[in-house]
């Protein structure tokens, strides 16, 4: 596994329905820079807050999880910390089978133009939902999402083409 580590802002969730679909495992990693104007998570903007833990430590606590169909990264910007998210979206779909999405405050563009880990991260998922959470577009009836700009899109694994906006 790896000596790296994340910065998570609260503990590992499970059997959550509401960021995606199935029983979903959830990371919230802490820091992000866009501070949104109603965000429902400012405590998570601070990327000195939170607390940092050893990647292979949140993998062995997901492995405890049974009966979830998949990880999703939440945050503050999971995409500011792109490595430690791939290492940890790797290995839940090589060892526990699990799909893999993410939320960014980046927009699909912006992720494919930043390359980098950033990109390499991208690839790793099967779904993204993408944008940051515009208070003038909110709309409580969409799926997933708070902000009618934000996108969910599943996303071709390995390549990061997507596949299809919904
Ligand atoms: S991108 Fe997301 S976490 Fe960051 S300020 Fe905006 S809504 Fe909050």
């Amino acid at each position: 596994m790896s000596a790296q580590q994340i910065r998570l802002s609260g503990p590992l969730e499970r059997d959550s329905i509401v960021n995606g679909y199935g029983l979903r495992a959830v990371l919230w990693t802490q820091g992000c820079a866009r501070r949104c104007p109603g965000c429902q998570n400012p405590e998570t903007w601070d990327f000195r807050a939170g607390m940092l833990v050893p990647v292979d430590e949140v993998c062995a606590r997901l492995s405890e999880f049974k009966g979830q169909a998949g990880i999703t990264f939440c945050g503050g910007e999971p995409f500011e910390q792109p490595e430690a998210c791939k290492i940890i979206a790797d290995w839940c779909r090589e060892q526990l089978g699990w799909n893999v999405w993410s939320f960014s405050g980046y927009v699909y563009d912006e992720l494919r133009a930043a390359g980098g880990a950033k990109w390499e991260f991208l690839k790793s998922l099967d779904a993204l939902i993408d944008g940051p959470f515009v208070l003038s577009e909110r709309d409580l009836t969409l799926k997933f999402r708070g902000s009618r700009n934000q996108r969910l899109l599943h996303l071709e694994y390995g390549t990061g083409n997507i596949m299809r906006i919904e």
